[in-house]
């Protein structure tokens, strides 16, 4: 469960989590006062580094507070500063770092929320508040375009939603639907060739509903020669989810749209292995997909205990 339950993985229970979205927003909504930069930005950058970092070996682990950016010593302090690390505004500002002192003690501190968030308006507002010079500063600051695209997203979601528990899954098809799976991650295919199998297929009927497995954003939507009529949608937790040969879209499913779990996306189908409309070389099944990033690269991990834990849900709650 690690890749999805991160968020919670620190802390005990509800009450407790819930006391550490209200004291993030708080300092996300102090810094958007100061800094005219919407809240939801600094709320995206957070969620994308916390994701980043609890996958990242070469990132060390927060020891205190609740936001999530890192900030190198060498960044924060300046590259020649003898000092990894200088907490001093004035000698940071000689050696060109660019860590600030954001609550006003004095300190320019690489581990304290507020010095960090103040440090990161300075970065995004350098040049204007707006969408667009957010955007090309978040370029700037993370070189990866994959890494902006995600972080808009993140801030459309949390824009959307007006709080930061957008959490929850739902099985991608209705579990009382006829289906059956079991793990054939890395297996080999049994159509397609020899490539690694990277997922999951789901055997059900033509026409079952196939259901968006968490909050996110469609990234992509169309033909593709092997998988067919397929979609993308990436979550919060820097997951991508791939729903490939389906036999048709929900009309309201668009890229750039914010689905939700249990939202129908597509139905069952067999599409795929030729020219856009192929169907029918292989028996209907979804080909369900998650891939992790890692604000580096990104790989293809195995959905099945997911799977099975999501259904194992959905029937408690029907049962309830
Ligand atoms: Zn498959």
């Amino acid at each position: 469960m690690a890749e999805l339950d991160q968020n919670l993985q620190a802390v005990s229970g509800a009450s407790e989590l819930e006391e550490i979205y209200k004291e993030r927003m708080t300092l996300y909504k102090q810094m958007e006062a100061l800094s005219l930069i919407p809240w939801e930005y600094y709320a995206a950058i957070d969620q994308y580094e916390r994701n980043v970092r609890s996958v990242r070996r070469d990132i060390p682990k927060k020891e205190t507070g609740v936001i999530s950016i890192y900030f190198t010593p060498e960044w924060w302090g300046g590259y020649i500063n003898p000092n990894q690390d200088d907490k001093n505004p004035y000698t940071i500002g000689l050696y060109g770092g660019m860590g600030r002192d954001g609550d006003g003690d004095g300190y320019a501190d690489r581990n304290n929320d507020k010095d960090i968030l103040y440090t990161m308006s300075t970065v995004l507002g350098q040049f204007g508040n707006d969408r667009e010079h957010i955007k090309i500063m978040l370029w700037e600051h993370y070189k990866r375009s994959k890494t902006v695209d995600m972080i808009i997203g993140y801030a459309k979601m949390f824009k959307h939603y007006k709080r930061l528990d957008v959490i929850g899954n739902a099985f991608p098809m209705p579990v009382r639907s006829n289906h059956s799976y079991r793990s054939t991650f890395g297996d080999r295919r049994s159509f397609g060739g020899r490539r690694m199998h990277e997922g999951t297929d789901i055997f059900a009927g033509y026409g079952v509903p196939v259901r968006a497995t968490c909050y996110g954003i469609v990234e992509l939507k169309g033909w593709n020669r092997l998988g067919g009529w397929r979609i993308g949608i990436r979550d919060l937790q820097n997951n991508y989810h791939y729903y490939a040969h389906l036999g048709g879209f929900s009309k309201d499913v668009q890229i750039g749209k914010i689905v939700e779990p249990g939202k129908v996306i597509g139905f069952v189908g067999s599409s795929g292995y030729g020219p856009p409309g192929t169907s029918g070389k292989f028996p209907p099944h979804l080909h369900y997909g998650m891939y992790k990033d890692n604000g580096r690269i990104e790989w293809a991990f195995d959905p099945y205990i997911h799977l099975a834990n999501w259904e194992r849900k959905e029937w408690a709650k029907l049962k309830r």
